[in-house]
C-alpha cells in the first residue's frame, strides 16, 4: 500500500508548493455536496468551492449524468476542422447570458490561456488596424490573471505571485489600485493615477485587463461600479481595448451573474472559467466583441493565433451546458445573497480581535484579512481538526463557499473562523 502523504509530500508538486519543505497535504477519498470525505473518514464542510468552482456542490446527480452521457457518445475529438454539438450549444448560452456586443467565443483549456487568449486577440486587433505600435497592457495593483507568462506580467508583483520572473517579463502598466469613496464613488486619486498612464501612454497600449468589482487571488479587495465605469469610458477616450477578467466572479458569486453588471458597462473581450464547468473540468472561454473579433480579420490576414489540442472539449462543455442551466434553474440569488448576509452577520464579530485587519464581505465572498500572515503549517491542520476545508494565503482567511451550502454547515465555516481568530489573539 502506497503511503499517500509520505509519497506526495516527497514527490508531488501542489499549487505554490516546496518539495524541500512541504505544508500538510491531506488526501481526499470522495466528495458529496458540500462536504470532502478524506481517506481516514472525516468530513470537511467546504469553504473553498474548489476555488471559485464547485458552485453545485460536489457528485451532483445532474453534472454527473452530463459527463455520462456525453463519454457513451465521445470523450474528446479535435477542434480543427471538426465541431460537435456540447461546443456549439456553450457557445449559445454563454453569447446569450452576456452583453449583447459579445458574439464570438474562444474555448480554452484554462483560466490563464482565457486570459492569453484574450491578449492576442487585443494585439492582433490592432495590428489588423494598423497599429502595430499598440502592443503593451495597463492594468490595477492587486490584480491576479494566471500563472502562465503573459498573464504573470499583468499580476501585481508586490503581492509575491512571482516577483522572482520580473527580470522575463514584459513591463506592463500598472495604475493604482481601485479606491472608492464611503459613498461609494471612484476615488479621485486613484483614478487620477489611471487617467496619467493612459494620457502618456495610450499609443502603445493595446488593452486595459483588470477584474470587475472583486480583485480575487491578489488580494481578495472589492471595489464600486462607479470605478469600473470611469475605466470603460476612459478606455473608450484613449482607444484602448477593454479585456475584463471574469474567471473568478463570473456565474453569480458576486451576486450578479456577471460581476460587470453592476456597473452597466460592457467589455471588448471577456475571460471565463473557473465555475464555468460547475468545478468538474477545466475549461475557460475568451468571448469578444463582434467589433474586436471582425477587426482582427480586417488586414485579410486576420487567423487569430491559437488552438490548444484539447480545445471545447466535449465533455467539459457538456458539462458546462448542465451546470449553467443547473444555475438558472436554482434559486441562486437567494442563495448568494443569503450567504452573504450570513457571512457579514457572523465574520463581522471578529474584527474586534486585536489580530485582525479587516473583514468584508460581498456577495458569496467572506474575508478575514489578518495582520500577520497565517502560519500555514499550524493554521491549516487546525482547521481540519475543526471539521472545515478553509485554505487560507497570506493574511488572508476567506470563504467561497458552495451556493448550496446551508445555513448550518456555513457556521460551522465561520464558527471555525472565529474560533481560530481567538486562538490566535
Ligand atoms: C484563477 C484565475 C485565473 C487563472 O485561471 P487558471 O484556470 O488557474 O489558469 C485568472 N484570472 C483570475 C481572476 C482568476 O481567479
Amino acid at each position: 500500500m502506497i503511503d499517500l502523504p509520505a509519497y506526495d509530500a516527497e514527490h508531488v508538486w501542489h499549487p505554490y508548493s516546496s518539495l524541500i519543505d512541504p505544508t500538510p497535504t491531506f488526501p481526499v477519498a470522495s466528495a458529496q455536496g458540500v462536504y470532502l470525505e478524506l481517506e481516514d473518514g472525516r468530513r470537511l464542510v467546504d469553504g473553498m468551492a474548489s476555488w471559485w468552482a464547485a458552485i453545485h456542490g460536489y457528485n451532483h446527480p445532474r453534472l454527473n449524468a452530463a459527463v455520462q452521457q456525453q463519454l457513451a457518445a465521445m470523450a474528446h475529438v479535435m477542434f480543427g476542422g471538426l465541431t460537435h454539438r456540447p461546443a456549439v450549444e456553450l457557445a449559445k448560452k454563454l453569447i446569450d447570458l452576456t452583453a449583447e456586443p459579445l458574439q464570438q467565443v474562444f474555448f480554452a483549456d484554462s483560466g490563464s490561456v482565457s486570459v492569453e487568449v484574450a491578449i492576442k486577440m487585443a494585439l492582433q486587433f490592432w495590428f489588423a488596424q494598423g497599429h502595430p505600435e499598440k502592443q503593451r497592457l495597463l492594468t490595477v495593483r492587486n490584480g491576479y490573471h494566471g500563472d502562465t507568462f503573459a498573464t504573470m506580467a499583468l499580476c501585481d508583483s508586490a503581492s509575491g505571485f512571482h516577483g522572482m520572473f520580473e527580470g522575463v517579463l514584459p513591463k506592463q502598466l500598472f495604475a493604482p489600485a481601485p479606491k472608492c469613496s464611503a459613498d461609494g464613488q471612484a476615488d479621485g486619486t486613484s483614478i487620477g493615477g489611471l487617467e496619467n498612464l493612459l494620457e502618456r501612454h495610450h499609443g502603445e497600449v493595446a488593452a486595459m485587463v483588470l477584474e470587475p468589482i472583486v480583485q480575487g487571488a491578489g488580494g481578495m479587495r472589492f471595489y464600486c461600479p462607479a470605478y469600473l465605469r470611469r475605466v470603460r469610458s476612459l478606455c473608450d477616450t484613449y482607444r484602448v481595448l477593454l479585456i475584463l477578467d471574469e474567471i473568478a466572479t463570473g456565474f453569480g458569486r458576486s451576486g450578479t451573474l456577471f460581476a460587470y453588471e453592476q456597473a452597466e458597462v460592457v467589455p471588448d473581450i471577456l475571460c471565463l472559467g473557473k465555475a464555468l464547468t460547475g468545478g468538474y473540468m477545466s475549461l475557460a472561454a475568451t468571448l469578444a466583441s463582434e467589433k474586436v473579433a471582425t477587426g482582427i480579420g480586417a488586414d485579410g490576414r486576420g487567423v487569430l493565433m491559437h488552438g490548444p489540442t484539447f480545445m471545447a472539449n466535449p465533455l467539459a462543455c457538456s458539462v458546462a451546458n448542465a451546470s449553467i442551466e443547473l444555475l438558472l434553474e436554482s434559486p441562486w440569488q437567494q442563495r448568494v445573497a443569503a450567504i452573504e448576509a450570513q457571512l457579514r452577520e457572523e465574520l463581522t464579530p471578529c474584527r474586534r480581535s486585536p489580530a485582525v485587519h479587516d473583514v468584508r464581505v460581498k456577495g458569496a465572498i467572506g474575508v478575514v484579512q489578518l495582520k500577520q500572515p497565517v502560519d500555514i503549517h499550524r493554521m491549516q491542520p487546525r482547521f481540519v481538526e475543526l471539521g472545515v476545508w478553509i485554505r487560507p494565503f497570506g493574511n488572508l482567511v476567506y470563504l467561497m463557499p458552495p451556493f448550496v451550502i446551508r445555513p448550518e454547515e456555513l457556521g460551522r465555516l465561520t464558527g471555525a473562523i472565529g474560533t481560530v481568530v481567538r486562538e490566535l489573539s
